[in-house]
């Protein structure tokens, strides 16, 4: 039978220990022939703009099938169990899969709001078949809505995730930094965010103490492999495993928000004009109102997103936009802001210049300009206004635009990606996807 095992071990410190445990799952389950994975490894992130939730908010799905799901179960939770290092909030938790549906609703809403615990509670009831939890037990959260958002429609990425020997872990990592730009040029829009184009900082590596070495996001199964080959890491891999995520997708803010009632924490676009222009306010932030549905929007893009704020510094009153990120909770001080995370021009608006007019007596284009919109004459000092009105070139283009991938989140759809989402994945599993220096012969 085909079940589905969601896996969230929210972990504080030793963020990247999900994906971790699940290459452990995944090990153990491969030694002992107990199933037939029917899809990669899935990593799904969560609301990123939930204060309180762990570095990256992901959770972990596996697919298979399998004839003794309760010794599938029990050995998942085993290599949770060995992982932990913390016994807080951890999960495990296994539905079949005629279930799935019935959370389907409930995973969309765990990318953008804030669910409850509650719910998952009582959806956990209702749907799995077997249930773990440690600690607080609050991961039954992410492993349901992981479970639930199983990516078999609407766009994803892949990830390569390459792990350290043990003995590695909390050391710098290091890599041949020529070899991430070579990555780029071999593989251009294959793959996206192995380094910051601006600054040349490598983002493929994380910083933290986790066993994590590099992770290499892209388009597919093929190019993954051909950068992993390309790649030339100066410490040993211990393993990797590609997962199947919605990383670099947006997933978070397709959902309109409603003006007149934004709820802190949530994440989602508007539409609206320009209701007055961008200033830049303390530590380099910037806020612009947008109007939508005759309410405005403060919204603020910050100062770590650079030359990304220039752009907003360029609208004017009356430009049709589209702005998404999360809401920013209301203080005593200030509204709900809605932080920026991406912008689309929709449409500019059309600026009317006065065109110099000629002087009447002299012939000549009058220049210096007056007050009030009037010209003057160089020559002769008459004055008068301009009759004549043309365009004026605008600095911007319409079209969408995203901070540098330093600022990127890990939701956060590349550039590259616009237009070019996947619709539906095929079901095909490459048939190598993991790597284990201990299981040389699987
Ligand atoms: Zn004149």
């Amino acid at each position: 039978m085909l079940v589905h095992i969601g896996i969230d071990d929210t972990d504080s410190k030793m963020g990247g220990c999900t994906t971790y445990t699940a290459t452990e799952a995944v090990r153990q389950l491969l030694i002992s022939k107990l199933a037939i994975f029917k899809d990669y490894p899935k990593i799904i992130r969560l609301n990123p703009n939930i204060p309180w939730k762990t570095r990256g908010n992901a959770a972990v799905a596996l697919t298979l099938e399998t004839d003794e799901p309760k010794a599938v179960f029990e050995t998942v939770c085993r290599a949770v169990e060995e992982n932990l290092t913390t016994h807080l909030d951890s999960a495990a938790t296994l539905i079949l899969d005629h279930n799935l549906e019935q959370l389907r609703d409930y995973a969309q809403r765990a990318l953008y709001t804030v669910v409850k615990m509650s719910e998952a509670r009582a959806l956990c009831k209702k749907l799995c078949t077997y249930t773990k939890l440690w600690g607080r037990g609050s991961g039954l959260k992410g492993a349901l809505a992981a479970i639930g958002n199983d990516l078999s429609r609407g766009d994803y990425t892949y990830e390569l995730l390459a792990y350290r020997r043990r003995e590695y872990w909390g050391k710098p990592r290091l890599i041949d930094p020529q070899s991430v730009y070579d990555l780029d040029k071999h593989l251009n829009g294959l793959l996206f965010n192995n380094y910051d184009p601006e600054t040349r900082r490598i983002l493929i590596t994380p910083h933290g103490p986790d066993p994590v070495y590099f992770g290499i996001r892209g388009e597919s199964t093929e190019a993954l492999l051909k950068a992993l080959s390309i790649l030339k890491p100066q410490q040993p891999v211990d393993r990797w495993m590609i997962f199947r995520t919605n990383q670099g997708t947006a997933q978070h803010l397709q959902t309109k928000l409603n003006p007149n009632a934004l709820k802190a924490y949530e994440s989602g676009y508007i539409q609206g004009v320009v209701a007055s222009r961008a200033v830049i306010g303390k530590g380099g932030h910037l806020y612009i109102h947008i109007s939508t549905n005759s309410t405005k929007i403060k919204c603020a893009v910050y100062e770590p997103t650079g030359p990304f704020r220039k752009l907003f510094q360029q609208l004017v009153e009356g430009d049709f936009v589209e702005v998404a990120g999360g809401v920013r909770r209301a203080t005593a001080k200030h509204p709900k802001v809605l932080n920026v995370e991406y912008l689309k021009i929709i449409k500019l608006k059309k600026i009317l210049q006065p065109v110099k007019p000629l002087c009447g007596s002299c012939g000549i284009r009058m220049k210096s300009k007056g007050r009030e919109g009037y010209f003057k004459c160089r020559r002769c000092g008459s004055k008068k206004k301009a009759t004549e009105f043309a365009e004026a070139t605008r600095n911007l283009k319409e079209g969408v635009y995203i901070p540098p991938p330093r600022a990127h989140r890990h939701l956060t759809k590349p550039i590259t990606r616009w237009g070019l989402e996947k619709t539906k994945w095929d079901g095909k599993i490459s048939s190598r996807w993991y790597w284990f220096s201990d299981l040389r012969d699987l």
